[in-house]
């Protein structure tokens, strides 16, 4: 595919997108803008760069309309940036970490809000893996409550469109392929010290529904009224933030693992029945050993899954899309396979807000 049959098919007007050496360039068009499709909508994820000024901002934004971006996922929130952004003509979405939260206040006085394993250990005080490993248990009405709180104050931020979740969800039991020679683990079945959560609300709670206590069982992980039972923990809180954004005018989306099978294998979301304005899976090739026209079959397997009114924006890791053919060639799989558009992750550099806009 050329460059202008790529512009029009990803809808990215007079300019297109591409990926070179872990950046994003800007490249100027050759060709009238074709109207862009109505339904298809591209994403970046990124921070809101509070310390610029207001035009290095406007500039920041210019480029990202430029580029063809339509919604910015901002992590941190800023009501003067978002406003920025809205006069650009984009999209504002919180992009906020949901179950892993190591806030202080929260490990300090609500220690026993926090996963354990089947070992028994707490990732309040033994986060698995890295020491920012906090996650909360989903079943606590507690944890419920003060997310749904947080979540409807910052969706009372002002020019916000939408609220983002990240880290939906339990710690991986089975962490990424491409991940196990990092953290010299061979994860070919669910370790007990990454199984969560065996706390007392969920151990009290499944064995009311079924009889069994999930802690005393000989193998645990065979169990699908188990598995089943984490995997709604998380639904009922996505359903209830959903709720709360909705209630508030607002939209709310998620950031996803790439499938719907590797999403409940590996960190229990069972993502294709949230009540979502739509679902950014990170359809990252390299963290799973694979090529890059793997994206296309991933993102099927999601739209296949979906409700067919609910759109699918691919992510896409742009450090692991290092030439230019690499990042049309996902976009493309990314559109093949049925994404409405894409989400950009990474490697921003030459986008940035900045002085450095000489170079772009
Ligand atoms: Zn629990």
């Amino acid at each position: 595919m050329n460059r202008r049959s790529f512009v029009q098919k990803a809808g990215m007007a007079t300019v297109g997108l591409a990926a070179t050496g872990n950046t994003l360039h800007l490249r100027a068009g050759d060709s009238p803008a074709p109207p862009t499709p109505p339904t298809t909508k591209n994403w970046i994820w990124t921070g809101v760069q509070d310390r610029a000024t207001p035009d290095e901002q406007r500039r920041r934004f210019e480029r990202f309309r430029t580029a063809g971006i339509d919604a910015v996922l901002f992590s941190g929130v800023d009501a003067q940036v978002f406003a920025l952004a809205k006069e650009q003509g984009l999209e504002t979405h919180a992009w906020t970490w949901t179950l892993c939260r190591g806030d202080r206040d929260l490990l300090e006085q609500h220690p026993d809000w926090y996963v354990v394993n089947r070992l028994g250990e707490s990732a309040a005080t033994k986060p698995p893996y890295v020491g920012y490993y906090h996650f909360l248990c989903p079943s606590h009405e507690e944890v419920s409550d003060h997310l749904a709180d947080l979540f409807g104050r910052l969706a009372d931020t002002p020019h916000l469109d939408g609220v983002h979740l990240d880290y939906v969800r339990y710690p991986d039991v089975i962490l990424p392929v491409a991940l196990w020679k990092k953290y010299n683990l061979v994860q070919n079945e669910e370790l007990p010290q990454f199984d969560f959560c065996y706390c007392d609300v969920c151990r009290a709670a499944f064995k009311q529904q079924t009889g069994v206590d999930p802690r005393e069982q000989s193998d645990p992980p065979a169990d699908a009224a188990w598995r089943q039972y984490r995997y709604d923990t998380v639904t009922r809180l996505v359903q209830r933030l959903a709720e709360v954004a909705h209630g508030k005018g607002k939209q709310i989306t998620a950031a996803v693992f790439p499938t719907p099978s590797i999403a409940r294998r590996l960190v229990r979301q069972d993502w294709t029945r949230w009540n979502l304005d739509a679902v950014l899976p990170m359809t990252y090739h390299r963290f799973y050993n694979e090529e890059v026209d793997w994206i296309e079959g991933a993102v099927r397997e999601g739209v296949t899954a979906l409700p067919a009114d609910r759109p699918l924006y691919a992510g896409l890791f742009l450090p692991d899309l290092k030439t230019e053919e690499d990042f049309d060639q996902a976009v493309r799989c990314a559109l093949t396979g049925g994404a409405k558009g894409v989400s950009l992750f990474g490697g921003l550099r030459d986008i940035k807000p900045a002085r450095q806009s000489a170079g772009i």
